[in-house]
């Protein structure tokens, strides 16, 4: 059945939540303002369904949708561009949810520069591809708006050299001063110091932020709403999706929807799962989550996959950890499925704590990984389950082996499911 009640959450950026501005049974139209941006770092709310609100809380507001609404919305009333990204509550939508007018407002010194974030790192993903594929001018008209609130002269887009279509397509509509970047295929590209160091040399430690590079990185699917808000007046209500994994149609279903539509929906959307699901995971393979059909996504939702059963496994594991991969909580969850019982756990060394979570001295480059390995086995690991980036699951998996230790790692399920290679070996593009 379609779905009717959208829930929009007043919280989906960094910063203080949205203040509700409206009431149960207000009627709303698509684009409405129904959270307000509180004082500070905050960021406005839109209905994203024309429809009839029937629940307002401190966290959230349901809205039960029309089933006439039509595909117009209220338009943005703001005149200059900086103020139009900031009234659309723009934020980063590759899931960091940053605001992106504050993000725009970071003062450069002469040479800075604009990145586009297209690396779309995570596997099986592929909404900001064909972003990009369909509206690759309005992608370079972004990150022109984006320069010049910024005062940038130079603009990049960072993208995987592998897709070639989508290169060739961005270069026919490259402006004055915008060049591409092309990155290789390997996990975890898209960190933000990791295309910063490709793109400049630069290598950010894990207290830098990209300013520190002279630079402002902006996802794609952000720079492309960035474009919708000053050039259309339109605010954030919808949100690019990746349904993939073991789902019937195909192996992805890449989708437009409103901000607020649940993950059952999606899933209806684009033709229904497999039979066999062992988990929903909203995000990437890498790093995305356990979910229920009745999540609803938001601004920062990238992708909803199906993963295939887990397989069994009931010998003594040992978990290598890595940064930018699924965390220790979210191993242990994959290892309880398995039904392993955990032995030990190992973090990538080059893996810190910072504000509760863990960032990598340098994304992507494996400083060795045998010692790790080698602990856990000492520990009596008879398996591993890692989590770790392209570089150190190739390096892991020079060592494991030799020891008896079958490797499992976290973006297995998912990535059976959609017929994608396991992340073993590394294979360049
Ligand atoms: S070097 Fe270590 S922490 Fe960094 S991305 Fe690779 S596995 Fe993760």
């Amino acid at each position: 059945m379609e779905q009717e009640i959208y829930r929009i959450y007043l919280n989906q950026h960094i910063g203080r939540p949205a203040l509700a501005c409206v009431n149960p049974k207000d009627e709303v139209l698509k684009g409405t303002l129904i959270g307000k941006a509180d004082e500070g770092l905050s960021l406005n709310v839109h209905a994203s369904v024309s429809g009839t609100v029937t629940l307002v809380t401190g966290e959230y507001i349901e809205i039960h949708k029309n089933r006439t609404e039509t595909g117009g919305y209220l338009h943005l009333t703001s005149q200059n561009p900086i103020d139009l990204v900031q009234e659309a509550g723009i934020c980063g939508m590759g899931g960091a949810g940053f605001p992106t007018y504050a993000k725009l407002k970071t003062k450069l010194k002469e040479g800075g520069i604009v990145i586009v974030n297209a690396a779309e790192c995570e596997p099986v993903l592929g909404h900001n591809l064909k972003r990009i594929i369909t509206n690759p001018e309005e992608v370079v008209e972004g990150l022109a708006i984006a320069m010049d609130i910024a005062n940038v002269n130079k603009g990049v887009i960072a993208i995987k050299g592998k897709h070639t279509a989508a290169v060739l397509l961005l270069k026919k509509h490259l402006k004055k001063n915008m060049g591409i970047f092309l990155l290789p295929d390997l996990y975890p590209m898209g960190e933000e110091r990791a295309v910063i160091r490709e793109i400049t040399g630069k290598l950010l430690d894990i207290h830098s932020l990209p300013q520190d590079a002279n630079s402002i990185v902006i996802n794609l699917e952000t720079i492309f709403r960035v474009y919708e808000a000053v050039t259309l007046k339109k605010p954030v209500i919808s949100k690019d999706i990746t349904v993939g994994g073991n789902i019937n149609r195909g192996n992805k279903a890449i989708l437009d929807v409103p901000v607020g539509t649940q993950v059952g929906e999606l899933i209806r959307l684009s033709g229904g799962i497999g039979k066999d699901v062992g988990e929903l995971i909203l995000g990437g393979p890498f790093t995305g989550k356990r979910i229920s059909p009745d999540t609803f996504i938001t601004k920062t939702t990238g992708g909803i996959l199906a993963a295939m059963p887990f397989l069994q496994d009931k010998r003594d594991m040992g978990l290598l950890v890595c940064a930018c991969g699924g965390n220790e909580d979210r191993l242990r969850q994959i290892a309880a499925s398995m039904g392993a019982n955990v032995i030990g756990v190992e973090f990538c060394k080059q893996a810190h704590p910072v504000n509760g979570r863990l960032k990598c001295d340098n994304p992507g480059k494996c400083p060795g990984q045998s010692v790790k390995v080698l602990n856990l086995k000492k520990l009596g690991a008879k398996t591993l389950l890692i989590s770790t980036c392209t570089d150190c699951s190739n390096t892991v998996m020079s060592i494991a082996p030799n020891l008896q230790m079958p490797v499992y790692h976290c973006t297995d399920g998912v990535l059976r499911g959609a017929g994608f290679s396991l992340v073993r070996k590394i294979h360049l593009h």
